[in-house]
């Protein structure tokens, strides 16, 4: 028998999207928070970069701006209203986190300090805008252990390691999940009244990739299952620095205090692709000009990687030719130490992982898995939405990378992830409380835990002999070679075929744990299981979108098609396959025009 508890709202996930939804719910409801890894854990944490907000703190800026290079960013996939929203709303809710704690880096006088990011631009001269505020390289690891803290004040009740394998559904409302307690194996029911998914990304369906052994899309997969379709899962980003090999990222943040990408030439190859922000373009510019170095065989010694150069000397060099200055008009200049004190971790990882040191030494880097623009669709208050009208599913909220609003359309701009998971984790938040109070509990029906034991069952009781390693190991590297940077129909339709191949070999994996305590052996096949289904929507989605948007760069449809696909796709999973259809993107004040850097 699984165990029973009742609570008004019940929050998945314990990131920044799932902490800062727990903050507002707990304000009206009560609310617990369920998360298969303890909350300080979370992927949030390792955020670097910073939050994007047109403070205006150093240089003149201003929301309208953020929401414009928003828009453009998203390769004007990206639904305006609630982009606007977006931007609007991010300049108080970092005031909000500032008066909550968290200690941001600082200007001289004492303001938020921020610092340029790829995609963000001063809408009259064109030039990079420092809209970042950042808290050193460490900012989503501040951000989690600030809400965490609020969250504990508030009286949230928090289920660690408790990982969610099911979504009760009542009379087409929500009406709880069904976890497993990791410690015991123990199946327990959350009856509630609202749920809100705040499970994070699935870049671990890619083999290079910047996302951690987490990241596996529960919930969207969960979601799935139950009828929901999935939104634009053919958008997903490749970052442009990950370490080589490795996928571990560095932070964009590095390229904003005047790092620099350089060939095996020695050449600032990004003049010639984005000659105006130059190697602060947009990632899906970067990571194809990259592929593009590479393949033409300017790779550093012909191989599959290029350099970051942050060493002082070469920023210096750059930002003279590029007349680049301080915010008092003196030319920037920076020293070794002041490079280490900006981005401290990015040069100990590279010490600690690759034996080198940035401050000496240039950097190899490879484009990483890194981010999912798709994901459970919502309105910009959260509510899930689940057809082409938006007609809204009772109780239902997702927030946070593992929905899409959608903010980041085709392609997100960096430091926007810190901001969409504030505001929408917020207002998902304040939703699902409003709902609850109104709200009575729906009945459970008796078997709720069992479509969950169920799936266990299934896989610890196979017979066969497949093991989840080698099915993994397979379907990341046919992710990474054919649904990646470039995509073609041949390559994605191999892709496909073997992804349906290792579905069928699922069937019959063996599990070599058969004990109830911290079966790891037991999720990681379960959370195996989630990556081979997105893999199989996001491929079919990818097939269908006959252009070139955003980070979906088809080498056989290179253009970007308006006429024919100016539209979000919506994909179900169904008995026999996935489903397609479409809706429309919300365009309120900038129409779509060609997209230069
Ligand atoms: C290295 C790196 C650096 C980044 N830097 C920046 C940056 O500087 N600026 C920026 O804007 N963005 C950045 N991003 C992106 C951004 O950090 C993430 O998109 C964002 O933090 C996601 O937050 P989230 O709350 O949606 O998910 P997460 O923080 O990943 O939280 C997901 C939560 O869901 C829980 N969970 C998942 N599945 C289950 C389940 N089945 N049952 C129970 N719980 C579950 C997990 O335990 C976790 O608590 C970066 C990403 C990476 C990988």
């Amino acid at each position: 028998m699984a165990q029973h508890h009742q609570f008004e709202v019940v929050i998945v996930g314990a990131g920044g999207a799932g902490l800062m939804a727990a903050l507002y719910a707990s304000r009206k409801a009560k609310t617990a928070v369920l998360s298969k890894l303890y909350p300080t854990r979370s992927h949030t944490g390792t955020a670097q970069g910073g939050i994007g907000a047109a403070l205006g703190n150093l240089e003149e800026d201003h929301p309208e701006w953020h929401t414009f290079d928003t828009v453009k960013g998203s390769d004007y996939l990206g639904d305006q209203d609630a982009i606007e929203f977006m931007c609007y709303e991010a300049v108080p809710i970092v005031y909000e986190l500032e008066h909550m704690g968290l200690p941001f880096s600082r200007t001289p006088d004492g303001r938020i300090a921020q610092r340029p990011f790829g995609g963000h631009t001063n809408n009259v001269t064109g030039k990079p805008v420092r809209r970042s505020c950042y808290a050193a390289d460490r900012t989503g690891h501040m951000i989690l252990q600030t809400l965490y803290q609020q969250c504990i004040k508030n009286h949230v009740t928090f289920f660690d390691e408790f990982q969610v394998l099911d979504l009760i559904v009542v009379n087409g409302a929500a009406a709880g999940v069904v976890a497993i307690e990791l410690a015991t194996g123990e199946l327990h029911v959350f009856h509630a009244k609202a749920v809100v998914f705040a499970t994070g990304g699935h870049g671990r369906l890619w083999e290079i990739t910047s996302n951690a052994y987490a990241y596996t899309g529960d919930g969207i997969a969960i979601a799935l299952r139950r009828g929901i379709p999935a939104e634009d899962m053919e958008f997903f980003q490749f970052h442009p620095t990950g370490i080589y090999r490795l996928g571990i990222l560095i932070t964009e943040g590095v390229r904003g205090e005047g790092g620099v990408l350089i060939n095996d030439k020695g050449e600032r190859f990004m003049e010639r692709y984005a000659p105006r922000v130059k190697d602060l373009a947009s990632r899906d510019v970067i990571s194809r000009a990259m592929y593009i170095e590479m393949r033409e065989g300017r790779g550093i010694g012909g191989q599959r990687y290029l350099y970051l150069d942050v060493r002082p000397e070469t920023v210096n060099k750059y930002a003279e030719l590029d007349g680049r200055t301080r915010p008092d008009g003196s030319p920037y200049r920076v020293t070794a130490e002041e490079i280490l004190a900006k981005v401290p971790d990015i040069i100990d990882f590279c010490r600690t992982y690759l034996g080198i040191d940035p401050l000496t030494q240039p950097i190899p880097v490879q484009p990483t898995a890194h981010y999912a623009m798709g994901g459970i669709p919502t309105n910009k208050f959260g509510e899930v939405v689940i057809d082409e009208h938006n007609t809204v599913m009772p109780g239902l909220y997702a927030a946070g990378e593992v929905a899409c609003v959608s903010v980041h359309g085709a392609n997100r701009l960096g430091t926007n992830s810190l901001v969409d998971i504030l505001v929408f984790g917020k207002y998902a938040g304040l939703r699902a409380a409003e709902f609850a109070r109104g709200a009575a509990f729906q009945p459970l029906p008796a078997d709720a835990a069992d479509f969950a034991r169920s799936q266990l069952d299934r896989l610890l009781h196979s017979q066969g002999s497949e093991r989840a390693a080698d099915i993994s190991r397979e379907l990341k590297a046919t992710m990474f070679d054919h649904v990646g940077v470039f995509r073609t129909e041949e390559g994605m339709r191999q892709a496909l075929a073997k992804i349906r191949e290792l579905k069928e070999r699922y069937r019959h994996i063996r599990i070599q744990d058969r004990g109830r305590i911290f079966n790891m052996d037991l999720l990681n096949a379960w959370e195996l299981g989630n990556l081979l289904d997105l893999a199989e929507v996001t491929t079919v989605s990818a097939l269908a979108r006959t252009e070139s948007r955003g980070a979906h760069a088809r080498e056989d449809y290179p253009q970007r098609d308006d006429v024919n696909w100016l539209k979000h796709t919506l994909a179900w999973m169904c008995q026999d396959g996935i489903q397609l259809r479409y809706k429309p993107v919300v365009i309120t004040k900038y129409p779509p025009k060609e997209r230069t850097y």
